[in-house]
This record gives structure tokens, sequence and C-alpha cells, in this order.
């Protein structure tokens, strides 16, 4: 019962994070109006039209109004949350499984975000730094986090002073707020690995501008997973 509660909820949640994606990058509010509506057409969508997966194979992805393809990505974003809450679920206790479900749902949320346009919703750090106050309940090294939290803070605010295009505050909050998650040394690998990953992407695109949000993301959700897993905590 548990695991199938996990599996809805992510699809739930993945509903909700398409509607944050879609609403963020558009720059309309998230909550009004208060229903859903087709991007094209406008039309208001019926509950039955907004069933999380099961209305997009219904639908064969497109819109019942007017016809217009939805796209894939909706599809996935409610699928990775579906599975990933419950593949938590199945491996790790109720509260380490809260904790990696919040860290995925930012996950995504930011990828989409920060890639399209360049910014870090706030919600993503508070919800880490939420994340990381349940840790500390769970695992304590309260003092070793916060000497985590600000070698980092130090370090990026240097970094952001001396190089002005290099990080945004939404990256140096995110950063933070899973330093004080993951505290000592796996913060350290954090910084070093998104770091890796985010010059990695930008000689790939040929871009000089990173959006280091994902990477950030990816590497702390990763590597909390693995220190519970392998440091047995
Ligand atoms: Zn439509």
């Amino acid at each position: 019962m548990w695991y199938i509660i996990n599996f809805v909820f992510g699809a739930l949640f993945g509903s909700f994070l398409n509607v944050i994606i879609y609403r963020s990058v558009e720059g309309i509010s998230i909550i009004n109006p208060p229903r859903s509506f087709c991007p094209i057409c406008k039309t208001t969508l019926k509950w039955y039209d907004n069933i999380p997966i099961l209305s997009y194979i219904f639908l064969r992805g497109k819109c019942r109004y007017c016809g217009a393809k939805i796209p894939l990505r909706y599809l996935i974003v409610e699928l990775v949350p579906a599975f990933g809450f419950l593949i938590h679920s199945l491996f790790f206790s109720l509260p380490v499984t809260l904790i990696l479900n919040s860290l995925l749902f930012i996950t995504i949320a930011v990828i989409y975000i920060d890639l399209k346009i360049m910014m870090i919703p706030d919600f993503a750090w508070l919800i880490v730094g939420f994340a990381a106050i349940l840790d500390i309940f769970l695992h304590g090294e309260l003092f070793l986090r916060v000497i985590a939290f600000s070698t980092v803070l130090i370090i990026l605010l240097i970094l952001k002073f001396r190089y002005k295009d290099g990080m945004g505050s939404g990256d140096i909050f995110l950063m933070s707020a899973f330093s004080l998650l993951l505290s000592i040394p796996l913060a350290f690998y954090m910084m070093v690995l998104s770091s890796i990953l985010g010059i990695l992407f930008a000689i790939f695109k040929k871009s000089k501008i990173i959006p280091f949000g994902p990477f950030i993301s990816l590497s702390g959700y990763f590597l909390y997973m693995f220190s519970i897993i392998f440091l047995m905590r």
C-alpha cells in the first residue's frame, strides 16, 4: 500500500510540476488561473483531461479540444517522479524517502526551468533547506554541516565577486542549502562534481553561459542517496 501511495503521489506531484514549469517559463502566476488550460486553444481542462499519466495516454498526447500535440515532456515529468518515489519507498526508510522525494521533485523543476530561462526558483533551495533540517534530526552532524555550509558559501561569494559573470544568486543559495544537507566531505564532492558537469555541458553546447542549477541538483540528489546507501546512515 505504501508503495502504491508513493507512485500515485509521484504522478500527482509530477502533474503539479508540469504546471509550475510551464507557468514559471511563461512568467504567469502559479495559482491564477487556478484551473489548468490548453496552452494552444486556452480551453480550461476538465478533471478527466488532467489525470496524471493516464490522460496523456488516453488522449494519445493531443488536446481533446483543438488537437494540438502535447509535448512528451508532460508525460516524462509525470512518469519520472512516479517511478522515482516508488523506488525510494522500496529501498529507504520513511523519513529518507520523504527527503529523496523532495530532492527529485526540485531536481526536475530546476532542470527544466534553469535550462529554459536561466533562473532557479526560490522554492528549490527552500525545499533543500527543509530537507537539511529533517536530516539533522535523523543523522546529527550539526557542527560539520555548519562548517560545510559556511566554507561553501565563502568560496562561492569570493568566486561571485571576483568573476562577475560567474554564478547567479540562485546557484549560490542552492549549493549552500545542499552543503547543509550533505555535510563534510560530501558537500565538497557536490561542489566539484556539479562544476565538472556544468563545464562539460558548456563545452558540449558551445555555450559561454552555464546553467549550474541542474548539475547542482543532480549531484546533490545522487550524493545524498549514495551517502545513505554506502555510509549506512
Ligand atoms: Zn487545445
